[in-house]
């Protein structure tokens, strides 16, 4: 097996396994795509990489390039963007709870725009700006009632989210008061995210529409920006929609709304994050010892839940191959489990397999978002490196942790 004309069995003599193989040029389709579609005559747009989805230096170097914008929800993150160079007037800054620390750096360095989810934030915000006579730009986090899950989606009045105002409460009107109090506070507009993996375009339709409506009540153009949230091919019973697809049935809802009513917008945003790196990123494992059980077969694998525990958080779903015997007969029906002290530690139940050998190579498919970001040294797994191919060449984004690595802030 292939990526990116570099066998795989070259990168597990290379690198070792676990590891985590990203397709660069898969990734770069992703982002062109988005920034090709994701276009208006009408106003200005932006498309923002999440980079929670997978936040290392090279694919930031890589949405840097590419004219992509960023979305941060930690100092962590902000740095990792700063270490590349990051145009910092690109640079979202998202969270529920962002430290004093996080928000007066983030003020003092002139970061793009905040995205405010509460009111107490933006007091906290209001005393630095004074404190550091530093201006910035906010955008408030709304609550739109939109509540999506993957498949299914519904207009509620959830108005319990741990994100965002609901528009006309208190502390909306509240915050409104505040901005205007303060011109060092650059109001631009809204935000909103509805949810993950999410199947149903209406439900970014139905967002968006919120959003518009609140614009009515301004008199200047303001800056919306919808979220993520596009889902991706896990197994075969996921049919996303194209980007293309989202981009211009976005940009068209934004446009019809312009037309019927005299609604302004300065600029309309997006920002994937698992849409932009999940199919681009392979996890490369070694097959260790089988075992039948009464009613199941497993197979070992040399990673697990420390290199990805979407499956243990949220059932997620994944295809594999065993490779080099992609095109055997799948007589098997097993349980790929992983190796930590864990019973849930399963990675995919119910794989369709051919009959496996110890030491040969299982890939498992799409996991190139929340895969490394999510990952962890829980028994003392090494995090994995990451290696990205491209033109036939191999480098490596992020190398093995060490075992000296592992302990070396224990005192
Ligand atoms: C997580 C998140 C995203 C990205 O979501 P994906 O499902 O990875 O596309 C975008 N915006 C915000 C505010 C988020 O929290």
């Amino acid at each position: 097996m292939e990526i990116s004309t570099v066998d795989v069995r070259y990168l597990k003599e290379k690198y070792g396994t676990p590891l985590y193989i990203y397709d660069v040029a898969h990734l770069k389709r992703n982002m062109e795509g988005y920034l090709k579609y994701f276009k208006s005559n009408e106003f200005e747009t932006e498309v923002l990489f999440a980079s929670k989805a997978f936040s290392v230096k090279e694919v930031l170097r890589i949405a840097k390039e590419e004219g992509m914008s960023l979305d941060v929800v930690s100092m962590g993150e902000l740095y990792t963007a700063l270490k590349v160079d990051f145009p910092k007037d690109r640079i979202y800054f998202h969270g529920n709870n962002k430290t004093i620390e996080e928000l007066e750096y983030a003020i003092s360095i002139g970061i793009g725009i905040i995205v405010v989810d509460n009111l107490m934030e933006l007091y906290a915000i209001d005393e630095i700006t004074k404190k550091l006579s530093k201006s910035i730009r906010i955008l408030i986090r709304m609550n739109v009632g939109v509540e999506a899950h993957t498949h299914k989606f519904i207009v509620t009045s959830h108005v319990d989210s741990k994100f965002g105002v609901l528009y006309n409460s208190e502390d909306y009107k509240e915050m409104l008061e505040v901005i205007k109090k303060n011109p060092l506070i650059k109001f631009k507009g809204f935000h909103s995210h509805i949810g993950s993996q999410i199947f149903d375009l209406n439900a970014f339709k139905a967002a968006l529409e919120k959003l518009l409506n609140i614009t009515k009540e301004f008199d200047f153009p303001l800056v919306l920006n919808i979220g993520g949230g596009f889902a991706v091919h896990y197994t075969d019973e996921d049919k996303p929609i194209p980007f293309d697809i989202v981009s211009k049935t976005l940009i068209e809802v934004a446009e019809e709304a312009l037309k019927k009513t005299n609604i302004k917008i300065e600029k309309l945003c997006i920002e994937p994050g698992r849409s932009i790196v999940a199919e681009a990123g392979y996890t490369l494992y070694t097959i260790g010892f089988m075992k039948k059980t009464p009613n199941k077969e497993y197979y070992f694998i040399d990673g697990g839940m420390t290199d990805n525990i979407r499956p243990a958080l949220y059932q997620a779903k994944y295809d594999c191959d065993i490779v080099g015997k992609e095109n055997e007969e799948k007589t098997e029906v097993v349980t790929i489990a992983g190796k930590c002290c864990e019973s849930g530690d399963l990675i995919i139940e119910g794989a369709r397999l051919p009959k496996a050998a110890i030491g040969d190579l299982l890939i498992t498919y799409t996991t190139g978002a929340y895969g490394y970001s999510m990952s962890s040294n829980y028994n003392k797994a090494l995090t994995p490196a990451v290696v990205f191919v491209e033109d036939g060449k191999d480098y490596l984004a992020v190398r093995r942790q060490t075992l000296d690595e592992l302990i070396e802030r224990e005192v």
